[in-house]
Order: structure tokens, then sequence, then C-alpha cells
């Protein structure tokens, strides 16, 4: 099976399971477990932050993000396809009782103007907007990198009217392997910033916020109320830790296979992509002129051994990662063709 449903599905390789195998312990809850402790603070330096804060899931930062930044009844600006509003469960506003206004991006991006359209002036009438997220890559926009300078003009033009930030970096290090540009660099105009473990990075579970010293001692108190305290959990973060240190410069193999792939697409007459827009290590790509569903299609394809989600009326996803070989792209693209008729 070749599965290119989404950079979750990759298993821990042997040297990090080793590495989980022999990682020192302690009770977290306490503090006291050393390697949770090392990542925290091995994270917190290289996004060039006070503290950091290891979490079960990415959901869950961007959550405790979100309420720490907020008060019931305020206003979180976001763009319409941001994770945290589209697959979260509708947290948001359960768990924090936060509004959200939905901002049209460009692939997910947002530009600086409408964020500032979007603040409400202060008045009765209005929601206090509180809080801008941002997404890197991002998801639904195809993987695609918000550029440094956006990033700090919508961060500028936010803080200047007492918003706070937070950066859903969930894919963060693959915009840094793309762009060339720092975690530190990335982060720094942030209040928050998050990222997953559990994605390109290849470890089992987790994720990390980084913040100053205060927030995340608050943090780490609404950690605790959302039910995400976790006692051993030192067996994950020493995966986290292997991550850190083996999995972030190989992720450049993730996004030529991801552009290779988009290539290789291409030359399929029934396919619709463009190759120019795979940044990072998501293709998105659209099926024309067949007569199947798009559900139809997704069952042939994994009945030729290709796993992939369909995210629209004629569109699919494949995300390329630490499982997926150049050699398994190359059989993927060669058993689409065929399923699709050439
Ligand atoms: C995957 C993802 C998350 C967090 O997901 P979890 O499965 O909870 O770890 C958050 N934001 C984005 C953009 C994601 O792709």
């Amino acid at each position: 099976m070749i599965d290119l449903r989404s950079d979750t599905v990759t298993r821990p390789t042997p040297n990090m399971r080793a590495a989980m195998a022999q990682a020192r312990v302690g009770d977290d809850v306490y503090g006291e477990d050393p390697t949770v402790n090392a990542l925290e603070s091995r994270a917190a330096h290289l996004l060039g932050k006070e503290a950091a804060l290891f979490v079960p899931t990415g959901v869950m930062a961007n959550q405790l993000c979100i309420r720490v930044h907020t008060r019931p009844g305020d206003e979180v600006i976001a763009e319409k396809t941001a994770h945290v509003i589209r697959y979260e469960g509708g947290s948001a506003s359960a768990l924090s009782q936060v509004q959200v206004c939905c901002l049209e991006g460009d692939r997910g991006l947002l530009a600086a103007k409408s964020v500032v359209e979007a603040i409400r002036p202060h008045d009765i009438h209005y929601p206090p907007t509180t809080l801008v997220c941002l997404e890197q890559t991002h998801n639904v926009g195809g993987g695609a990198v918000y550029p440094l300078s956006t990033m700090q003009e919508i961060t500028r033009v936010a803080g200047d009217r007492g918003l706070a930030s937070h950066l859903d970096g969930a894919r963060l290090f693959n915009a840094v392997v793309a762009s060339g540009v720092s975690a530190a660099a990335f982060a720094q105009p942030f209040d928050t910033v998050s990222f997953c473990l559990s994605k390109g990075l290849g470890a089992p579970v987790g994720s990390v916020i980084v913040s100053t010293h205060d927030r995340v001692a608050r943090l780490r108190r609404l950690r605790k109320m959302f039910g995400g305290g976790m006692r051993q959990a030192g067996i994950l973060a020493a995966a986290g830790l292997y991550a850190l240190d083996h999995h972030i410069t190989r992720m450049q193999e993730d996004h030529d296979n991801a552009k290779h792939f988009a290539l290789q697409l291409q030359q399929i007459p029934a396919v619709y992509v463009d190759p120019d827009l795979v940044e990072t290590n998501i293709v998105l790509f659209e099926v024309v002129g067949s007569d199947r569903s798009t559900g139809e299609i997704v069952q042939v394809l994994k009945d030729v051994g290709v796993l992939l989600n369909a995210v629209g009326e004629h569109r699919f996803r494949a995300v390329t990662h630490l499982d997926v070989s150049s050699a398994d792209i190359e059989q993927a693209t060669h058993r689409i063709g065929k399923v699709l008729g050439v």
C-alpha cells in the first residue's frame, strides 16, 4: 500500500523506537520527566522563545492558545479554511466561547489589509476582536508557505490594535525547509506558536507550544483543565527529540517527491494539476471528465494499492512523507494513470 492520505500516517523508525525505549522518564504533571523537559527546552530554543509546553495533539495546542488569548464573547480572526475552524470539531466555540470571523485568503493565506478591515471598532455592539490565527503551511491551501514578510505585516497591524497572534505551525518545519527561513524567524512575530511532531517530523504523538514563561505557565494550567496533563510522557517526547535531530532536513525529499508526483500526474490527460503550486509536501489535483464519483475513484485507487483522500468535488489530496519513497511515487503515478485510462 502506498499511503498518500496524510503525513500523520508515518510509523516510528527503528531508531526512533530505540530512542523511545531508552528514554528516562518521570511524572510530567510534577514537572519531573527529564525527557519532556529536554524536549520543551529544545523546542523553545529552536523557535527562539522563552518556554515550551508538550501537548498530546495539534488540536489541543491550538485550542489552548485560543483559550489563553481570549475571553468568552471575543472574536477570533482566521482564514475560512483554517484547521482551527474546519477540523477541530467546533471546539473554539465550545471550549473558549468565542466566535470566529472567517476571512477568505489566497490558497489559505491572508493579506494584512483584509485582517485590518475585519478588526471591530470599540463599540458595545461589537464583539472585541482579540486574536488572529494564521496557519503555516496552509493545509487546505495545498501546503502553501506564508512569506515571512506577510506574517510580519499581519502580526504588526494586529498588534497595533491590541490583538494577540497565534501561529498554527502544524507543518512549520516544511515551511522552514522550503523557504530557508529559520523556525525562530517565523515564530518571532507571534505570541504563541504550535507545531506538530506527529506530521512530517514522523513522531507517533505530540505537539509543542512555544511562548513566554508566563504564558506557558498559564497554558500548563489550562492543559491540565483540558485533560492533557500526561505522566511518563518522556517515552513520547523522546520520539519528538529524535525527530528534531534527524527528520527536519530530510523533509526536502518529501518536497521533491511531491513536486515529482505533480509533474508525473500532469502527464495524465484526465488530471488537472499545477506543479508550480506544489511548494511543500501536499499535492492537490483534480480529475476531469470521469464518469466515476470522487468516492469511486478513491476506492478503485485503493484496490490498486494507492491511498489518497478526496477533498471536494473532483478534488484529491496527496501528501508525501517519511514512509513514501521516490520509487513509491513512480509506482503511484503509474497505477493512477492506468486507473484513469492512459
Ligand atoms: C494536523 C493539523 C493540526 C493538528 O492536528 P492533530 O491531529 O490534533 O495533531 C493542526 N493544524 C493543522 C494545519 C494541521 O494540519
